[in-house]
């Protein structure tokens, strides 16, 4: 069994929102995919054996999070990275690291997924917070891009409460939005599948 770390107040903070109620009403397929609070709880764990690091984001960065698997990293570490400001008080901030954590499950389980379809996921499972925190529209950013991924994902969240599968016609309408994103754009390759290589667990 691998040894628990010893966590930094950053990475605790990460932690509580993986392991409280703001994860306990998530639980939904998106395709082949589950999203779950166990799964999250999952996350919690590696991140608790230290096989998922939890860094704090350099000051002027334009994202709230970040996650990078092993081969994406400089440490060549599976690496959580959020804002130092972050708590659970601060829905969006807490939003991101739901998404960023959605991201780390999935690169847990080794899927190979199209990259809009990992995204997709992640949108839904930010979208399902929301809702938990009573948000009676999806919040604004100001990138419209982003902001109109959201708006579809916080619609398919608000029209499923509790454990669901996403709807085959509301999976392309979010695929669509995320696709139209230049962000996304940019990464999409027609014929690529994004293949998480795995988080290796320390001894
Ligand atoms: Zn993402």
């Amino acid at each position: 069994m691998p040894t628990p770390v010893k966590l930094s107040p950053l990475a605790k903070q990460v932690y509580y929102i993986l392991t409280g109620g703001d994860t306990a009403y998530c639980n939904f397929h998106f395709g082949t995919q589950l999203v779950s609070q166990a799964k999250f709880l999952d996350v919690a764990w590696y991140i608790s054996v230290g096989a998922i690091q939890v860094t704090e984001m350099p000051s002027g960065t334009g994202t709230a999070a970040e996650y990078y698997p092993c081969t994406a990293h400089p440490d060549k570490k599976a690496t959580l990275q959020v804002k130092a400001s972050l708590n659970q008080a601060d829905h969006i901030a807490a939003s991101n690291v739901i998404h960023e954590a959605t991201h780390a499950m999935q690169d847990i389980q080794r899927l190979i997924l199209a990259q809009e379809d990992a995204e997709a996921a992640a949108f839904v499972a930010q979208a399902v917070y929301f809702h938990y925190h009573r948000f009676l529209e999806a919040p604004q950013t100001g990138d419209s891009a982003s902001d109109a991924i959201m708006k579809v994902a916080f619609d398919i969240a608000s029209a499923n409460v509790g454990g669901f599968t996403v709807d085959p016609a509301d999976e392309e309408r979010l695929r669509k939005v995320i696709i139209a994103h230049p962000h996304y754009q940019s990464n999409i390759d027609p014929v690529f599948k994004y293949r998480f290589p795995g988080v290796a667990i320390p001894p």
